[in-house]
């Protein structure tokens, strides 16, 4: 692990794998699907140093429930931004 890569964190104690000083799989329940997933210590290499995942995260979904669940906030993000347009338009028009 290259620690200098990690998001900055106010150091009140750290994380396990970090006083320790290396990554290693984490067996998790998946929140979702409710199935036992390993958060292989790769990941978790990359979501901390790559992604800058702030060093307290856990792994609470697998990797396709994630994925499903990015795409239902994208979705919502989309029918919000749709709505307040059209309200804006609708002020418009009244205004
Ligand atoms: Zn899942």
């Amino acid at each position: 692990m290259d620690p200098s890569q990690l998001r900055p964190f106010n150091s009140y104690g750290a994380p396990e794998w970090l006083s320790r000083g290396y990554y290693a799989d984490v067996e998790f329940r998946c929140r979702d699907c409710h199935e036992e997933h390993t958060w292989t210590a790769e990941a978790q290499k990359w979501y901390f140093e790559v992604a800058k995942g702030v060093v307290w995260g856990q792994a609470s979904r697998c990797r396709t429930c994630a994925a499903v669940e990015r795409a239902r906030k994208a979705e919502a993000r989309r029918v919000w931004a749709e709505g307040l347009a059209k309200k804006r338009a609708r002020q418009g028009e009244e205004g």
